[in-house]
Parts: structure tokens; C-alpha cells; sequence
């Protein structure tokens, strides 16, 4: 059972985050920690609890999927004990891709934090310097938490449709969606074992507690808008989405020998999907790879030919995916 707890934030969100990571990274003995950071976008591998000052989890900006390194940063060190700080849409891409291989998570400790979108390269820059500094775009998201987040049509289409902007899923969850961030967040702790070691006191009563009420009203209502803009990008889009799996395989044919986002999807590998004697996508893999799809928007972020592969892969699911998994269970 979940253990809940309210952190005071004292007026610094930010800086009560970094003191409970400081504190997981003693008490589990880590000896390093993937995070968000200030910097550009990706995830950086720390190894100094000092260093965690430079972590930021709001940053609107998300350029790689650590989902994508994580198990290589395990395998490189097979003694040590790596804490991952995760967005959403990673902790759903690393437990798709756990389901696919070997992937030692007992030596991991996963921190998923409530996440409040994020611009496209493009656009993080032009705000960035409208605003004078990047300094001020990478905190603003984080003034509005409580609301849900600033209005979303600026994001990335896949965090506009973004079904799992909530903290969740990973060995400690951070949540700041639908609370007053300044006065206090919510940390939600998976396992009695790791709350015991984190030394979280078990609140039985928080439940009830009125904040809880305002983050699931702003939660349900994010999930309503992620759900309506998927469905509005998918009706926009209609003529010109590929309708089955050989329509989406034939447009990678179309590709060349371009495979950016095959190489930016934490779901693929160099040989993975791979082509068959024909020389085609092997049409099991890609189905696949379509049903573990986190919904991130790395490989659209990536696609020189700007096609908006996670409306294509969504409606792909929905067209093929979703109408077999239910014939099945009928
Ligand atoms: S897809 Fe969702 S979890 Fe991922 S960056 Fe966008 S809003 Fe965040
Ligand atoms: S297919 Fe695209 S949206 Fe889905 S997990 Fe891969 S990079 Fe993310
Ligand atoms: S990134 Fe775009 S152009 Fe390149 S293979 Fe993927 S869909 Fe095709």
C-alpha cells in the first residue's frame, strides 16, 4: 500500500525537491542519479549530492527520453545502485521496455514526478529569449501547478495529448499537479519498504485532505483535455493518416534510409524493428512497438519530415490495436 505524505515547501518548491532527493540518494546508498537539469533539455548522470542543485524537473523542455539509456548507464556499472529522477512518459517507456528485456530495476530507485509539458526545441528557445533568460521560462510552469499548468496549446502536440502527465508508477512519486506547490507537495511512496528506509511517517488521514480534492479535479480534467486533443489531432488529420499497419510500414519504406526516430525511441534498437527477407518492417514488431508506445513525442521531435508520428501511432492503436485486444477478451 502507497504511503502519502505532504512535504512543507517553505515558499521553495524546487529547493524541497532537491533536499528529498538528497535524502533518497543517502539513505539507499546511491552512487549515482539520472536527472533533469537546468541545462539542455536531457537527462544528466550525477554522482555528487551537491551536484543536485542544477536539477530541475519542470523544465518545459525534454530532448531525449532517459528510458532510451537507462539500461545501458546499468549495464556499464553492474555494482552500483542508480537513482532516475523520470517524467511520466519515461517511467512508461522504461516499464515497456523492462517487459522486452533484461533490465536490472532491483538495483534502481525510480522518482517520477508530476509533469507540467514541455516546448518543442524550437520553441523553448524563442520563449527563452522573449523572456530575457532561460532561467525564467524553466520556472514558470512550476507558478501555475496548482492550476494544472500554463495553457497547454503552446506544448508539444504529444504533451497537449499527454495521457500521464501524473506522477506515478515509479518507486517514489512526486506530485505538484492541483497543489499550492509554495506551501506544500505531495510525495507518494510505492512500497512500505521504501518508505521505512526513506523514513516517511504513513499519513492514514490525507485522503480526506482538501488538497486532495482540488489534484484529483485538476487531474481529471487534464486527462479529459489530453484525451479531446488526441481525438481532435486524429479527426484534423484524417485524410492523410496511414489507416493499418502495411499503409504505416509502407510509409517508412517511403523514409529511405532515414530512421531518426526509430534511434530516438526508447522502444527500438539499431536491429529493432527489424526488416524481413522482403526487406520490409517485420509487421509483428512494429504492431508491438505501436502497443508499448509511452506516447513521449521523441521520434516526432526528431522527424525531418515533421510527420506527426504520435497522432499516426495513436491512431493506429485505435484503428487496429484497440479493436483486436478487444475481440480477444470478448
Ligand atoms: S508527454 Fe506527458 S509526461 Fe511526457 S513530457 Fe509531455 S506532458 Fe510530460
Ligand atoms: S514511438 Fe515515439 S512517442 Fe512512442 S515511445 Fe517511441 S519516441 Fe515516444
Ligand atoms: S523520422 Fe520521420 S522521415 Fe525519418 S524514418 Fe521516422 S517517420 Fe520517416
Amino acid at each position: 500500500m502507497n504511503t502519502k505524505w505532504l512535504v512543507e515547501t517553505n515558499g521553495d518548491p524546487l529547493g524541497a525537491i532537491q533536499n528529498i532527493f538528497t535524502e533518497a540518494w543517502e539513505r539507499f546508498e546511491l552512487d549515482s542519479m539520472l536527472v533533469p537539469t537546468n541545462g539542455n533539455g536531457g537527462p544528466h548522470l550525477l554522482h555528487d549530492t551537491n551536484e543536485l542543485n542544477h536539477l530541475n524537473p519542470f523544465k518545459p523542455l525534454m530532448t531525449l527520453n532517459a528510458a532510451k539509456f537507462l539500461p545501458k548507464i546499468l549495464n556499464e556499472q553492474p555494482e552500483a545502485r542508480i537513482g532516475a529522477v523520470l517524467r511520466p512518459c519515461e517511467v512508461r517507456a522504461l516499464e515497456a521496455k523492462a517487459k522486452r528485456e533484461a533490465i536490472p530495476l532491483k538495483r534502481m530507485l525510480t522518482i517520477c514526478v508530476d509533469c507540467l509539458g514541455t516546448y518543442s526545441p524550437e520553441d523553448y528557445q524563442w520563449r527563452a529569449e522573449r523572456k530575457g533568460s532561460q532561467e525564467g521560462l524553466d520556472g514558470e510552469e512550476l507558478q501555475f501547478a496548482r492550476q494544472g499548468g500554463i495553457a497547454a496549446y503552446r506544448f508539444r502536440s504529444a504533451c497537449q495529448a499527454c495521457q500521464t502527465p501524473i506522477g506515478d508508477g515509479a518507486d517514489i512519486n512526486i506530485g505538484v499537479i492541483g497543489l499550492p506547490v509554495r506551501q506544500k507537495i505531495l510525495v507518494d511512496i510505492r512500497d512500505q519498504a521504501t518508505a521505512k528506509t526513506l523514513g516517511a511517517k504513513k499519513s492514514t488521514s490525507l485522503e480526506d485532505h482538501p488538497y486532495f480534492d482540488q489534484r484529483r479535479y485538476v487531474s481529471t480534467r487534464l486527462l479529459q483535455r489530453g484525451t479531446q486533443t488526441r481525438q481532435r489531432l486524429i479527426d484534423n488529420l484524417e485524410s492523410i493518416l496511414p489507416r493499418n499497419l502495411d499503409a504505416l510500414i509502407d510509409q517508412f519504406e517511403h523514409c529511405g534510409e532515414c530512421r531518426s526516430c526509430f534511434e530516438v525511441c526508447p522502444l527500438c534498437a539499431a536491429d529493432y524493428p527489424s526488416k524481413d527477407s522482403a526487406g520490409l518492417y517485420e509487421r509483428e514488431q512494429v504492431m508491438q512497438w505501436m502497443i508499448s508506445c509511452a506516447g513521449c513525442g521523441m521520434c516526432e521531435q526528431a522527424c525531418p519530415n515533421h510527420l506527426p508520428l504520435v497522432t499516426i501511432f495513436t491512431n493506429i492503436r485505435q484503428q487496429v490495436i484497440d479493436p483486436m485486444e478487444a475481440a480477444l477478451i470478448n
